[in-house]
């Protein structure tokens, strides 16, 4: 089986360029001894206008099969001759993806001591895979590489033979993606999507593959749209590791802190400050109501929850009565803004004793949120799932359960009176649902009482008698005394994986 991977170039700079990208020098022909067999690097072209490298791997199958590494291919009533007659040695499967992160290892992270700006920039690149075994078809190969900023995907069917049209198609592809990318990038595509097409893995899937997928994925696959089919059909649908790789995928997404500069937070803080001189009286009205309700219920210490860029944190700081401040978001682009904002790192010794930042995710148990007076959930829950938020709700009520916890969430009945807003939409690309005041009171009244609360509601900006105010504030107040229920709750996050605690909480 091979592929093969091109680019073009000037005199100025040559396409030749890729032998140092690659680590392997065109004029030579390179050999090296994979697990499963013999690579080859060779280059048959390798011009300043034209460089090609082909990959080349050499499968014995029947060693494969001898060294028990073949399973999970039988099953078929065909099993015990496939075993040594099958299609490995031909098609692009985990074992060239396999060959190709031994082989091109430097290539695959982007290192490259001798020209480092040419593998930090995206050069034109043609890559041409003869026979990739796709299960999900032409369609699906469509589907995996489009998103990936590839400005040609081109599968053509492989005939099962010529000779019998009627016959129709293989499962094989014939592979050509074209466009501008980082070689790394492609590499890495290749790497995780030749398997997926695949559908099949040589070897036992352990736990260390999600790591290896995160790796591989860095930078697109939280983004991509087919996230799902590739972390399933990668981990070889194993359900547990799935999962993990899933949330973690999440995680990367939210945090989205690769592609922040200091520029960009300067730039996004003043903005800010400019707009809050603006009279912007919702969010200013729900911050006042908000600090309202935690003076009303006496609270010192405050968890600021899904804190998004500080603007309430720093809105505490200024009153002494809060003793200690803390902001938790899953963003860090958040809060480095939030740290900015706050000016942190300028701040006197006793300020900075009142105020913390932590990053985490409100969907898992958190020993560091437990013990405080209150917290506040401002906008935050719209943002999750719907699915999710069960588990936000364990993490703080069942888990975390300060005495008083205040959530603020858009009243979607509202939304009629909002001029520019075309009906039927949501306030903010990013809110999953937006729920009308009974929905709210519906699902406060349960947490409550699932979890030792009352809850009284405030309504937050003006109240228009037909569909109520534009923000809804729920107030929680823990009614069972701390310690009834604490610890079976520490008991919970002691002896079970949050996992299993998110589970119980759908399940509770
Ligand atoms: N509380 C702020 C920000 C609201 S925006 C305010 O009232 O202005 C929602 C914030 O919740 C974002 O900063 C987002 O990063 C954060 N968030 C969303 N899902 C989260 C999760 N699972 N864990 C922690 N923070 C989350």
């Amino acid at each position: 089986m091979f592929m093969t991977i091109s680019t073009t170039g000037t005199q100025e700079r040559p396409a030749t360029d890729l032998g140092f990208l690659l680590h392997k020098h065109p004029g030579r022909k390179q050999t090296f001894s994979t697990s499963h067999g013999t690579a080859h690097v060779v280059y048959p072209e390798a011009t300043a206008e034209r460089c090609t490298a082909a990959l080349l791997l050499e499968v014995d199958p029947v060693a494969l099969v001898r060294r028990g590494k073949g399973k999970g291919r039988g099953g078929s009533p065909d099993a015990a001759l496939s075993q040594y007659v099958n299609d490995r040695p031909y098609a692009a499967s985990s074992l060239l993806a396999v060959a190709l992160s031994t082989v091109f290892k430097s290539a695959l992270h982007g290192v490259c001591n001798a020209r480092p700006e040419r593998a930090a920039e995206p050069l034109p690149l043609r890559i041409e895979v003869p026979a990739l075994p796709a299960r999900g078809g032409v369609a699906l190969v469509e589907k995996l590489f489009a998103p990936l900023g590839w400005s040609t995907v081109e599968a053509v069917p492989v005939a099962l033979d010529t000779q019998f049209p009627e016959w129709g198609d293989s499962r094989y592809v014939q592979l050509v993606l074209e466009g501008e990318l980082r070689l790394a990038d492609a590499l890495r595509h290749l790497y995780v999507l030749l398997p997926v097409l695949d559908d099949a893995k040589h070897y036992w899937v352990s736990p260390d593959e999600v790591d290896k997928l995160l790796r591989a994925g860095e930078g697109w696959l939280p983004q991509h749209p087919e996230q799902k089919l590739i972390t399933s059909r990668y981990l070889s649908r194993r359900w547990g590791l799935t999962r993990q790789a899933t949330e973690r995928l999440e995680l990367a997404r939210l945090a989205d802190a690769d592609d922040i500069t200091v520029e960009e937070i300067d730039n996004a803080v003043a903005e800010e400050t400019e707009t809050e001189e603006r009279p912007t009286p919702l969010s200013v009205q729900r911050r006042e109501a908000i600090l309202a309700a935690l003076r009303g219920a006496g609270a010192g210490r405050v968890l600021d929850l899904g804190c998004g860029q500080g603007q309430l944190v720093q809105a505490m700081l200024k009153d002494v009565k809060f003793t200690e401040i803390v902001g938790v978001d899953v963003s860090v682009r958040a809060l480095t803004i939030a740290s900015r904002r706050l000016k942190l790192d300028r701040m006197g010794e006793r300020q900075a004793e009142r105020v913390s930042l932590l990053q985490g995710s409100l969907t898992y148990t958190d020993k560091r949120l437990a013990g405080y007076d209150a917290a506040v959930l401002s906008e935050v829950i719209e943002h999750l799932d719907l699915p999710r938020l069960p588990a936000l709700e364990y993490a703080v009520f069942g888990s975390a359960r300060p005495r008083t916890v205040v959530v603020t969430t858009p009243n979607v009945e509202y939304n009629v009176r909002w001029e520019a807003l075309p009906a039927g939409h949501v306030r903010h690309g990013d809110h999953r649902f937006e729920w009308t005041r009974q929905e709210f009171r519906d699902w406060a009244g349960t947490v409550a009482e699932r979890h030792g609360y009352g809850v009284e509601f405030v309504p937050v900006g003006p109240d228009d008698p037909e569909v109520g105010p534009p923000t809804q504030m729920a107030v929680f107040t823990m009614t069972e005394k701390p310690g009834t229920e604490k610890p079976s709750a520490e008991k919970t996050s002691k002896d079970k994986t949050s996992a299993e605690n998110v589970k119980e909480a759908k399940v509770a």
